[in-house]
């Protein structure tokens, strides 16, 4: 059956590929970003999360054209890396802004149909770093453990009527997020890597298809990590 399907920050990275993943499988999938460009085939909405009312009006053609979103996945991230003595407000405001508040508000609107449904799942992309912490990443990695304590009310709150929260923890994956980093950091990450290499955007696709699919209806409240074992254990 082809479900709605929303994925935040889908023109690139890691939520192009869930797009794309959805997609094969026959889903109506709508991908929103800040400058367009989601892959062939989906409803491409230009919506920064940070603003409500581009969030609403965002639901609103969504649900125009595909009806009420059965599936969300809450992928889209930003970094602003800086030790904490250099760390100014903004680096903080700006990261927890789109990570945690923006994650949030596409939740909490994403629910309002679940609810009516009496069906949903809903995917925070968060981070192997959220759990593991990491040195220039105090921002960042507060948003992305908030997401753990979102998902999991949200599990409380929301399983009564079939809808289920996890959320995904990807390691290092090769995007244009990463593509940044030093080489000198890169190659300290890997050694921190028991499989030895980075992940590719299609690990964490089949993860999140898997969360959203039939067999995945008893799994909710779940931190999964797809990271090569870097974080083992958190
Ligand atoms: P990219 O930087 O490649 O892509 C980020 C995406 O988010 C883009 O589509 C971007 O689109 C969108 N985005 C950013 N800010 C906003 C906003 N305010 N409103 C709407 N869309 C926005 O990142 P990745 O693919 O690497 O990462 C995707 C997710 O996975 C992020 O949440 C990231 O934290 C997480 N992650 C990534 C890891 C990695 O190693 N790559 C590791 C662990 C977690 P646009 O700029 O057009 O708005």
């Amino acid at each position: 059956m082809s479900r709605s399907v929303l994925i935040t920050g889908g023109n690139r990275g890691i939520g192009r590929a869930l797009a794309e993943a959805f997609l094969a499988q026959g889903d109506k999938v709508a991908v929103t970003t800040r400058n367009g460009g989601a892959p062939e085939g989906a409803l491409d909405i230009r919506c920064d999360i940070t603003d409500g009312a581009a969030v609403d009006a965002a639901f609103a053609e969504i649900e125009q054209a595909h009806g009420p979103v059965e599936i969300l996945v809450a992928n889209a991230g930003i970094t602003r890396d800086t030790l904490v003595l250099r760390m100014s407000d903004d680096d903080w405001d700006d990261v927890i802004a789109t990570n945690l508040t923006g994650s949030f508000r596409v939740a909490r609107r994403a629910a309002k149909g679940m609810l009516r449904l009496r069906r949903g799942r809903i995917i925070f992309i968060s981070s192997v770093v959220g759990l593991l912490g990491s040195p220039g990443q105090v921002n960042y990695a507060a948003s992305k453990s908030g997401l753990v304590g979102m998902a999991r009310s949200l599990a409380r709150e929301l399983g009564s009527r079939s809808i289920t929260a996890n959320v995904v923890a990807p390691g290092f994956i090769e995007t244009d997020m990463t593509d940044v980093l030093p080489e000198e950091q890169k190659k300290a990450y890997q050694t921190q890597i028991p499989l030895g290499r980075f992940g590719a955007v299609e690990d964490i696709a089949s993860a999140v298809t898997w969360l959203a699919s039939d067999g995945a209806g008893f799994v909710t409240g779940a931190v999964i990590p797809v990271d090569g074992g870097m974080g083992m254990g958190h």
